[in-house]
């Protein structure tokens, strides 16, 4: 891709071109940021609305029958399921990331040392999510647990011993865009006898995911990124059937009842998947995210993930080569690996100084990416709504931003509460 034509041209031979038109996108905005929060559906308005005058409004409580609100979590749920190499039944979508980690780190840990109490160890990265190492750091103290962080990918093989109970990673990394090997990872964690946990919050709907294939454990996802859900949506929790039945997890609230309309007494666990669902679930919320996680599922019909993944690649990178020539010698470095094997679908740049001011200076050219301090310059492609001339003209706007300095005004350099 070395001219604006010929990107017009690779978007007009693009057979998943017209999964745009699910979004509304308004013209001249460039947005690399769904990796952080997802386009809104054109489809969700209308639902949502249905979902709040007709179901709420008209049917009141009536709807938790005859509008399905029960329904909604193990829907979805299903739904996500087809997108991370899951069954139907296995995977539920409630409450957020963090919530879900904490039961299902519970639930893999209580597992994993049932019959080897000498395992008191997480073993994870440092550059994971905060969020993720909040929760591990919690369970740890609380369940006199070891917290392990390898300070690079290459150090986690020789973490995975005896002392190992369960490998809490993060598939696709939130800073570098690198991309873990699931199956080789999951299989070193299972010949140590530890278990393996997967975060897919920057894998589901923009890599393909095998969870079965691979042999994992346990997996949580995130609503609002590449599955376009919506602010805050629910985010989702699967547990391999092998494990699903053999723990309760902490967060016992009645929706994971086996009959939570008997109320009765004493805690009796769901079969399956539903006992990781927690309190009444969030069915305005449901309704936005399934209708994000039906733009995906749209892509089905035109070689599903996999073909989704052909196009992340070549926007990305097209976009790196593009950045590290027309933007050489203004301190940009690539943080995102160059082998398409090893790379999610995001690209990152690090500038010692002024990577805030930079990002923001872009947003004011209608280029939307964000910053992850203290470095970090983060371009996210989501292959469903992106196009190829996107990406040359992003990287044409970041072109005259830094050759004019744009970044040095002084309103580009405040920084606001969300990065
Ligand atoms: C986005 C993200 C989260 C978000 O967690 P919330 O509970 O939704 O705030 C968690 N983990 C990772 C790796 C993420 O990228």
């Amino acid at each position: 891709m070395n001219t604006r034509d010929e990107a017009l041209a690779l978007d007009a031979a693009d057979p998943l071109a017209h999964l745009r038109e699910q979004f509304d996108i308004r013209p001249g905005l460039i947005y690399l940021d769904g990796n952080s929060l997802g386009v809104m559906p054109k489809a969700t308005p209308a639902r949502v609305q249905q979902v709040v005058a007709q179901e709420w409004g008209t049917g009141l409580i009536g709807s938790w029958n005859s509008a399905g609100w029960m329904d909604l979590a193990p829907r979805i749920g299903d739904k996500i399921a087809q997108l991370i190499g899951a069954k139907p039944g296995e995977c539920v979508a409630a409450d957020s990331t963090s919530v879900n980690l904490f039961k299902v780190l519970s639930a893999a840990l209580t597992i994993a040392r049932a019959d080897a109490p000498q395992r008191m160890r997480i073993v994870s990265e440092r550059s994971n999510f905060p969020t993720d190492l909040y929760i591990a750091e919690a369970l740890a103290a609380e369940r006199g647990l070891e917290l392990v962080l390898a300070d690079n990918p290459e150090e986690l093989p020789a973490l995975l011993d005896a002392r190992c109970a369960v490998l809490m990673l993060t598939h696709v990394n939130y800073r570098t865009g690198r991309m873990h090997d699931m199956a080789a990872l999951t299989q070193l964690a299972h010949a140590a006898g530890a278990l393996a946990l997967w975060d897919l919050a920057h894998s589901a709907g923009a890599v393909p995911v095998d969870l079965r294939g691979s042999g994992a454990d346990f997996a949580i996802g995130c609503g609002y990124k590449y599955l376009n859900g919506g602010p805050g949506a629910p985010a989702f929790v699967w547990v391999a059937p092998r494990h699903a039945e053999r723990f309760w997890q902490p967060l016992a609230g009645w929706m994971g009842h086996a009959a939570p309309f008997e109320f009765t007494p004493g805690y009796r666990p769901a079969p399956g998947i539903r006992r990781y669902l927690c309190g009444t679930p969030a069915v305005l919320s449901l309704a936005a995210l399934e209708c994000g996680v039906d733009t995906v599922l749209a892509a089905e019909a035109h070689g599903g993930m996999a073909a989704l993944r052909q196009k992340s690649l070549a926007l990305s990178r097209a976009f790196t080569a593009l950045v590290e020539v027309r933007c050489a010698g203004f301190g940009l470095s690539l943080v995102s690996p160059h082998d398409d094997a090893q790379r999610g679908s995001q690209v990152c740049f690090a500038h010692p100084t002024h990577g805030y001011a930079m990002v923001q200076a872009l947003i004011a050219r209608g280029v939307v990416g964000d910053f992850r301090a203290p470095d970090i310059l983060r371009f996210g492609f989501t292959p469903l709504y992106l196009r190829f001339v996107d990406a040359w003209d992003a990287v044409e706007q970041l072109r005259q931003m830094l050759s004019h300095e744009e970044w040095r005004e002084a309103r580009f350099n405040q920084k606001a509460a969300v990065t």
